[in-house]
């Protein structure tokens, strides 16, 4: 599996999630875990947010299907449901989230993976998904759904806590576009192009920030383990 702030290419997501993931949210992708798909990008189809802190996310809810008898997807309300009235993958992450809330059970655990360029993407980690609603944006109704970074993994009835150090706040995306392009897509160290990551230079769990591009830089696999290693 990929560490937060891992960048990688579409295939190498595709090859560990073990699909092809052209639509955006997948509820239980095979039974497992559910996983999303991001973009901040100005001209990403969906608004998602990252709060200032980076630990949660606002990811907005999926249009229905363009067809013949909806041309204009975005001017109706995104649905709950399928034509057949089955749940919509609105309708199951939405579903997923009341009933989190309302019987207090585990949260179903999310996969997010955000699209910085083309081609290159990040993963942002594993996430909770703690809320749902569906607000008025223009004329017609959207779902959104609130994730918060997951502070265990839950394999059933047992819990895993996730380690402290992989535990780095989310980077905003302006931050990760201007990271990348400040360090030219290249290890900061050594200039290996492959197997690179969002590091934070003071980690947030000892003030470092997340959200200014000062403190973040691009490390390949070896430079941030042999980092890892040292603070520890
Ligand atoms: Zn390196």
């Amino acid at each position: 599996m990929f560490e937060p702030g891992q960048i990688i290419s579409y295939q190498e997501m595709c090859h560990v999630e073990g699909a092809s993931l052209q639509r955006g949210m997948n509820f239980r992708l095979r039974g497992g875990l559910s996983v999303i798909l991001m973009s901040q990008r100005r001209n990403a189809p969906y608004l998602d947010n990252i709060s200032k802190d980076g630990s949660t996310l606002v990811y907005e809810g999926h249009d229905a299907p363009k067809s013949k008898e909806n041309p204009n997807p975005k001017s109706i309300d995104q649905p709950e449901y399928t034509p057949n009235n089955n749940f919509t993958q609105n309708g199951l992450f939405n579903h997923a989230a009341q009933t989190y809330k309302r019987n207090g059970v585990s949260p179903e655990q999310v996969r997010v993976y955000e699209k910085i360029l083309p081609g290159i993407w990040c993963y942002n980690g594993l996430f909770d998904l703690i809320d749902s609603w569906r607000e008025l944006c223009g004329k017609r109704k959207v779902f959104r759904f609130k994730l918060k970074i997951a502070k265990a993994v839950n394999l059933g009835a047992k819990k895993k806590t996730v380690g402290l150090l992989k535990h780095d706040r989310l980077i905003p995306s302006s931050v990760k576009l201007e990271v990348w392009k400040r360090d030219q897509g290249k290890c900061v160290i050594c200039g290996e192009k492959d197997n690179l990551h969002f590091d934070h230079i003071i980690p947030f769990y000892k003030g470092g920030s997340s959200i200014v591009a000062e403190n973040i830089q691009l490390l390949c696999a070896r430079h941030n383990l042999e980092k890892k290693d040292k603070i520890i």
